[in-house]
């Protein structure tokens, strides 16, 4: 991509310009559009933002898995400056009511089944706050607008009016806050601006080598960076065929990999391990398949030789990146040898610096290690309305701390071994065993608790939470589970439930996580 395109809509125009006639998406039920409709409709629902009031500056959030619709509200809002706030799918109401709050969204985009049971919990913390409109993507129902209402009002606002909004956008207006916890418990919003990710997505696309014949299955959700920047976006600015697929079910990927003629499919590793361990995988023709990149989380080289030998990819990638960094820091490339491909995250993508430092902050040499840091233009703008956590993420320096720590080579391939910060994998998704315990203190039983996570042969590790109990309270695991399925995403609430009478801590109180950890034994 030309680094003079700084704004979506300018690299998107080059798309559409270059591409009008070829597919630009084809859905899970097998409709298609051309660049030039996708385009069509992206003009419809940027005048329809207008019409609902939002302009530059603002932000809409979308809670949604992954649909033709979320492309679309996603272009329409940087083609006119707004911002995007991406709402994880596993969330409960009332955790995605809090980030609707805090971003201070102006309308927001879902499904409508986290309206059903989710509706209270979701709008309690925002009803003093901006909140205009809901607009449901694949229902229509009382009192709220259906995607079709909402597209509805564009009519009020002229083309010209719209070209007016497109002209003021500038690259260094916020692309998206995308919400990520950390080790306070409480997820933050990373701040982004166009420019830095569209820089971030072309040195990704030109890394993975995307050209336009490309069919791109994205399973990833939209609401993290590598469903979304490099995911559905990253495809559309490189002119192939995105295809959104909502729900990762080996057999359903399996079967659209055969009707779609996937060639790209990035993911992480558990999903590959499911896709190998399905038996109708034998039976699948898989003949398309070219390049996955997949990381997120560490891999097992005898898996990436699997992922090889057994889909038949002829390019395997893997890479490490951050929510902080536009979801990229490092990557392998086409030509690294297998061993490097496997035992490595690759090297820092162009124009961006990596290090690894000690705890004073000091370069180590090559092959020691430390803590990962990062520098460039894919570092984010801070946290939303969180001064201090960002001062104690980016240094005075400009370095991002990202809580990792990593070993890199004389060549500068990164080895990612071990993390500073509190957090564990679970199936792909991150797990911050603080923001988990802040939420089992609601508990009136919990005195305190302590989660970490364990190795699980499915899903990489799951969580087991360490619980303390009130003087005089009982309770039992089924319980403590079934209680947490109600107040958190599933992928968080941990999978067993040790009682103990007190946790092991460090002179100052401190949970002492390693002992915990140590005595533990795998997941069943
Ligand atoms: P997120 O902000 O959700 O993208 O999560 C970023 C975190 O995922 C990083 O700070 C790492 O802890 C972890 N991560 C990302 N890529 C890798 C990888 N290739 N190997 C191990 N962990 C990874």
């Amino acid at each position: 991509m030309n680094p003079q395109v700084t704004t979506v809509l300018s690299a998107l125009a080059r798309s559409v310009e270059r591409h009008s006639a070829r597919i630009a998406v084809v859905t899970e039920d097998g409709s298609s559009l051309s660049y030039a409709e996708l385009d069509a409709q992206r003009r419809i629902a940027a005048r329809a933002l207008l019409a609902h009031g939002v302009v530059r500056g603002d932000r809409i959030a979308i809670w949604s898995p992954n649909r033709l619709e979320w492309i679309v509200a996603g272009l329409a809002a940087h083609s006119i400056g707004a911002a995007i706030v991406p709402v994880n799918t596993r969330m409960k109401g009332a955790e995605a009511g809090d980030i609707l709050a805090r971003s201070c969204a102006k309308l927001l985009f879902c499904a409508g089944r986290f309206l059903d049971t989710d509706y209270p919990a979701l709008l309690a913390p925002h009803r003093t706050s901006t909140l205009a409109s809901v607009v449901v993507f694949d229902e229509t129902r009382d009192g709220e607008l259906s995607w079709q209402d909402f597209l509805l009002k564009a009519d009020t606002v002229s083309e010209s009016c719209l070209r007016e909004a497109e002209n003021a956008v500038q690259g260094s207006d916020l692309m998206d806050v995308m919400f990520t916890s950390g080790t306070t418990g409480r997820p933050k919003g990373v701040m982004t601006t166009q420019a830095q990710n569209l820089r971030t997505i072309a040195a990704w696309s030109a890394a993975v080598g995307l050209v336009p014949e490309d069919r791109y299955l994205i399973v990833n959700p939209f609401f993290h960076a590598f469903g979304y920047k490099v995911g559905w976006l990253g495809g559309v600015l490189a002119g192939l065929t995105v295809l959104p697929h909502a729900v990762f079910d080996a057999k359903a990927v399996l079967h659209r990999i055969a009707r779609d003629r996937v060639s790209v499919l990035p993911g992480p590793p558990t999903l590959f391990v499911s896709l190998l361990n399905d038996p109708e995988r034998a039976s699948t023709d898989l003949s398309s398949l070219r390049a996955t990149i997949t990381g997120a989380a560490a891999i097992a080289p005898s898996l990436i030789e699997r992922i090889r030998a057994e889909l038949g990819f002829k390019l395997v990638l893997t890479g490490y990146g951050l929510t902080e960094t536009c979801g990229v820091v490092s990557l392998c490339e086409g030509g690294d040898d297998a061993q490097t491909i496997a035992l490595t995250s690759g090297k820092a993508v162009a124009g961006v610096e990596m290090r690894c430092v000690d705890p004073q902050n000091q370069p180590v040499p090559a092959g020691e290690s430390g803590e990962i840091v990062v520098r460039g233009y894919n570092v984010m703008q801070g946290y939303l309305d969180d001064p201090a956590a960002t001062r104690e993420t980016i240094d005075a320096d400009g370095w991002l701390h990202t809580g990792d720590i990593g070993v890199l080579d004389t060549r500068g391939y990164l080895r990612i071994t071990d993390r500073l910060k509190d957090l564990y994998i679970t199936g792909g998704f991150n797990c911050y065993p603080a923001e988990i315990e802040r939420q089992m203190a609601a508990h009136p039983a919990i005195a305190q608790s302590a989660v970490v996570g364990v190795p699980d042969e499915r899903l990489g590790e799951v969580g087991r939470a360490y619980v303390v109990l009130r003087p005089g309270q009982t309770l039992d695991e089924a319980a403590l589970i079934a209680w947490c399925r109600e107040q958190m995403a599933n992928y968080k609430v941990p999978r067993s439930v040790v009682f103990v009478a007190q946790l092991p801590t460090n002179p100052s109180g401190k949970v002492l996580k390693y002992q915990l950890r140590d005595t533990t034994t795998p997941s069943s």
